[in-house]
């Protein structure tokens, strides 16, 4: 009870002190890394994306820009439109002309297809007629039927080894307005890719072209997003569904959206020359790793802090908690245990020797006329003394044996094992010892003698009626004379 009733203070308050140390670590760790976090998803959102977005689309337009416009003006070329309403006659003349276009604007191609011959013409002749049954000519087809007045497309260039071009198809009309054919240039998409590439690696993030029907139409080297590949639409993109949900058809604005146990960012941007939507997407785990890196070192340094002061404070209030509890059994004069230290040790001595029917023997020691010692040398020659003669008594007894400063020149011993015949030999030749002892003390040696009352443990004894019997027994050598040892057994 009493070790317990000792230690749970300390226990609360280790507890205590860990709670305050984890929740303030904890509050201003997280706090620190979602401040972090929001900072980095504002300069995402608001900065990062949107210039990606503006430099894609700056670099597109210069890409694109000056094809549409060189396409536009074949398409209204009057010598164009000339040599094919007079029958299409000369084919070096158109096939020098789309030579110059391409070889003066430093296009990657050039073309004009007659709706009336179905004839491909290009710069270095003719390449072939179009079919409306050969899946590569399809466009041919659609820009035929479609409203406006050219369209951008990316498609394998078949003139050059398939490498992926964009087409600038221009539909070419005579001048009633009918359509006589489809002209305008290629150029090669390798450097939008390159562009794509090269910021996807260095920015970690994502960017592709999405038609207004939310198909693929231009990836980096490496494809789309989880991989996928021109031409596929986003709705069957796994990974994506949770954009889909707030993003059923491309739009421009910005977006976040959950990838299983990712968080994206995304902005979408309308392109309007191509007619598309660009995406920018950047997911979570990369842009907070380094803060969450850091939340995890600063998490660990907490934690050592935290261990290594609960250590310390609970070594500091161990130690502290000895010593009281060593000073308040012990005498600060003779390090012997005082009344209470005794209390506990006796009372405990007394039931072991009562259950087991051992001897146990009581010694009530006091000095003789010691008032008269602290008078005659002082009061600290006395304390001297007391010093003296309780480190006699301590080297006189057994470790098992139990001391006690019981108070003033008073003090108890406790013999276990010992019945009174034994304890009176006992502190005879302790009385015979102290009487012949000398306590040195400032030069002068100093004598003291005692009176020793002993009695002997009896079955119904507590400890106070076992230290009044010795009482009266010291009250008798005391009586008869002093410096000497009385008996009062245990049947009397
Ligand atoms: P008696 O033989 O009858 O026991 O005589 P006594 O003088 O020893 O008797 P009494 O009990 O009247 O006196 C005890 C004295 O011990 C009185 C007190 O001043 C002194 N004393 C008690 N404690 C201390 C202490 O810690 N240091 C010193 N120096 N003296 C103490
Ligand atoms: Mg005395
Ligand atoms: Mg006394």
């Amino acid at each position: 009870m009493a070790q317990r009733s000792l230690h749970s203070p300390r226990l609360s308050l280790l507890v205590l002190l860990c709670l305050l140390l984890v929740c303030g670590f904890l509050a201003t760790s997280l706090a620190s890394y979602y401040a972090s976090r929001d900072a980095i998803r504002d300069s995402i959102v608001n900065t990062e994306l949107p210039l990606t977005s503006d430099t894609v689309y700056s670099e597109i337009q210069k890409d694109l820009i000056r094809p549409v416009l060189i396409s536009s003006m074949m398409s209204r070329d009057t010598f164009v439109r000339d040599w094919v309403m007079s029958g299409e006659q000369d084919v070096g003349q158109l096939t020098r002309y789309l030579h110059e276009v391409q070889n003066h604007y430093g296009a990657f191609t050039s073309f004009f297809i007659s709706e009336r011959t179905h004839t491909y013409y290009q710069a270095k002749g003719v390449l072939k007629q179009v079919r409306e049954d050969e899946p590569r000519d399809a466009w041919y087809y659609r820009v035929r039927a479609m409203q406006e007045p050219y369209e951008i497309n990316v498609d394998p260039d078949m003139a050059n080894q398939d490498r992926l071009t964009f087409f600038i198809n221009y539909k070419v009309l005579d001048y009633d307005g009918q359509f006589i054919g489809a002209t305008g240039v290629g150029l090669t998409v390798d450097a939008v890719v390159k562009l794509i590439d090269q910021y996807q690696r260095k920015y970690d993030r994502s960017i592709y072209f999405v038609d207004t029907q939310g198909k693929l139409t231009l990836t980096g080297a490496e494809g789309g997003p989880f991989g996928a590949r021109v031409g596929q639409s986003l709705q069957d993109i796994a990974g994506l569904e949770s954009l889909l949900h707030k993003l059923p058809t491309p739009q421009s604005g910005s977006f976040e959206y959950q990838e299983r146990d990712r968080g994206h960012f995304l902005n979408v941007r309308f392109i309007p020359e191509l007619n598309w939507y660009l995406f920018v997407d950047k997911h979570d785990r990369q842009a907070f790793a380094g803060i969450r890196h850091s939340l995890y070192l600063n998490l660990l340094a907490c934690l050592l802090i935290t261990a290594v002061v609960l250590g310390l404070v609970g070594l500091a209030v161990r130690r502290y908690q000895r010593n009281i509890e060593a000073l308040a059994t012990t005498d600060a004069l003779t390090e012997l245990p005082n009344r209470h230290g005794f209390d506990l040790l006796a009372s405990q001595a007394l039931r072991e020797a009562q259950r087991n029917q051992n001897p146990l023997s009581a010694l009530l020691i006091d000095l003789d006329h010691f008032k008269v010692l602290n008078d005659t040398h002082g009061h600290l020659a006395g304390d001297q003394v007391l010093r003296g003669f309780a480190s006699l008594l301590r080297n006189s007894l057994r470790q098992s044996d139990i001391l006690c400063r019981w108070g003033g020149e008073e003090f108890i011993v406790l013999l276990k094992d010992t019945d009174h015949h034994a304890a009176f030999k006992l502190a005879e030749k302790l009385r015979q010892q102290i009487d012949a002892a000398q306590f040195a003390y400032n030069g002068a040696n100093l004598q003291i003698a005692t009176s020793i009352g002993i009695t002997d443990l009896r079955q119904d004894d507590t400890l106070h009626s076992l230290i009044l019997r010795a009482d009266h027994a010291l009250y008798r050598a005391k009586q008869s004379g002093r410096n000497r040892v009385c008996v009062e057994p245990a049947g009397h």
